[in-house]
């Protein structure tokens, strides 16, 4: 019981608080407007409304972020890798930038100008809109964030992204090796307006479709819930999809595309990868998966949430095996996230090896033993350079800790392909797909490490620690 020391002061200052409570609600749902915000966890959630414009290849675009401050905090600090995708590292305009609705100050920094600080008292548990008008110039390039030599329009990287709160803000700037990006699970509701002419493939699914505003032009409307990182690409070509039904839902892929000559055996691989990866280590998290043909430079495919670009290369069944690897990393990316700046192998190594695995679990043992062999080989020949150019084989290191682009495909993807199958040998087949299985459980919309990995094999009777430490720390003889 309280005391009752003022019933109409009471009364007025309740009012007063409804109507801050209800005014607090509208702001938060029009920031985030398809979600509603009962639904909303703390994870973060952008609404963005862009339009590409073809003649001066210049996206135009206005984001809201509804974020949940994980402590208290005098700032918060975003990514904005679209510098790193200009020589100059300016090819982002941030026109405005806000935080419930006020207009608050910032720094631009880092050796590439890739990261934002947005100076604002934020109190732990308490959500906050950061809003921002933005210009990204788009360089003419086969990159993950350009317009391609065949003319397709890689979206991805585009958009001003907050980084990861992990004690303090990670201030990693963008790095040309590996994938130096960190983030949580995030929802996306995107609408990009473009040509008519223009097709658009994106992560989670296409809702609708307007023709509006200015003649010769349309919006599309894209949502795209619980993924990491969110990707498009806009383009002429042209498109495939097909069901397939997993345990509990029914999955719709699609495949784009606009050189490939097999594009119904493309369609089927990518079919396949996300039925056979279900079956052996737990269904596919989202109801869209989406794979476009597309040039990058140096890749032979990019993922993001629930979208894949995979590169045309002269080698067909090294695309098909790209289309598959693309797919693993749904499982290992993005389900189970892990800090690939850091630990690259953790998602990279699994998903390298779990490519040659589809082909073993459709039946082709042969197809995966002599990709053991040929990736153990290629390990080999480089670890054999330590002493001449210091090839350092730990694996958890940061990627700016790399010489060569070949050491760190060496370390991640061969070394850490290595190890999973070693895992895989020592434990058997059933036990393996078991400990995945819990490890896709236990860590999926989250951040797993090497703890989580090992914890996950015990729960199947097997202490792989000093194992995979004896890996990790480049202890063990291999
Ligand atoms: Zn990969």
């Amino acid at each position: 019981m309280s005391k009752n020391f003022n019933n109409k002061k009471i009364r007025a200052v309740s009012l007063l608080v409804c109507s801050l409570i209800c005014a607090a609600i509208c702001l938060l749902i029009t920031a985030c407007n398809r979600k509603d915000a009962t639904e909303r966890d703390s994870s973060p959630c952008y609404d963005i409304s862009a339009e590409y414009d073809v003649e001066t290849s210049t996206l135009s675009a206005s984001q809201e972020i509804l974020y949940t401050a994980r402590q208290d905090s005098d700032c918060a600090v975003l990514h904005i890798y679209a510098n790193a995708f200009s020589q100059s590292y300016n090819a982002i305009d941030i026109l405005s930038l806000q935080i419930d609705r006020q207009t608050v100050d910032y720094e631009i920094y880092g050796e590439d100008r890739t990261l934002l600080k947005a100076i604002y008292p934020f109190i732990e548990n308490s959500t906050y809109i950061i809003s921002c008008k933005y210009t990204v110039r788009l360089p003419h390039s086969d990159s993950r964030l350009g317009v391609t030599e065949d003319g397709i329009v890689n979206l991805t990287c585009f958009y001003p992204v907050l980084a990861r709160y992990d004690g303090g803000w990670r201030e990693d700037c963008y790095s040309s090796f590996g994938d130096p990006f960190f983030s949580d699970i995030s929802s996306f509701y995107v609408n990009l307006t473009v040509d008519e002419n223009i097709n658009v493939a994106s992560s989670g699914e296409i809702v609708g479709v307007e023709r509006r505003g200015a003649k010769g032009k349309k919006t599309v409307e894209i949502s795209a819930e619980n993924i990491r990182d969110f990707g498009m690409a806009a383009g002429q070509f042209e498109s495939l999809s097909e069901s397939v039904r997993l345990h509990e839902k029914e999955v719709t892929v699609n495949y784009c595309y606009y050189s490939d000559k097999n594009p119904t055996a493309s369609l089927e691989r990518a079919v396949s990868s996300i039925a056979v990866f279900s079956q052996a280590f737990g269904d596919y998290s989202h109801s869209s998966f989406t794979v476009v043909e597309s040039n990058l430079q140096n890749a032979g495919g990019m993922e993001y949430g629930s979208f894949v670009l995979v590169s045309p290369t002269p080698s067909y069944e090294s695309y098909l095996d790209t289309i598959t690897h693309e797919t693993a990393h749904q499982w290992w990316y993005d389900a189970v996230g892990s800090d690939q700046l850091n630990s690259a192998w953790l998602d990279e190594g699994l998903t390298e090896f779990c490519t040659y695995y589809f082909h073993y679990l459709s039946g082709d043992r042969t197809a995966h033993t002599a990709a053991m062999s040929e990736i153990s080989r290629s390990y080999s020949s480089f670890s054999a350079l330590k002493p001449t150019v210091g090839f350092d084989g730990r694996m958890n290191r940061h990627l700016s800790t790399y010489l060569t682009e070949g050491e760190y495909v060496a370390v991640t993807y061969y070394k850490g392909a290595l190890l999973f199958d070693t895992l895989r040998t020592l434990v058997g087949d059933e036990k393996f797909q078991a400990a995945l299985k819990q490890y896709y459980k236990d860590n999926m919309l989250s951040i797993a490490n090497e703890q989580s990995l090992c914890s996950a094999f015990k729960t199947q009777g097997y202490d792989i620690e000093s194992i995979v430490s004896g890996w990790t720390n480049d202890t063990a003889i291999i």
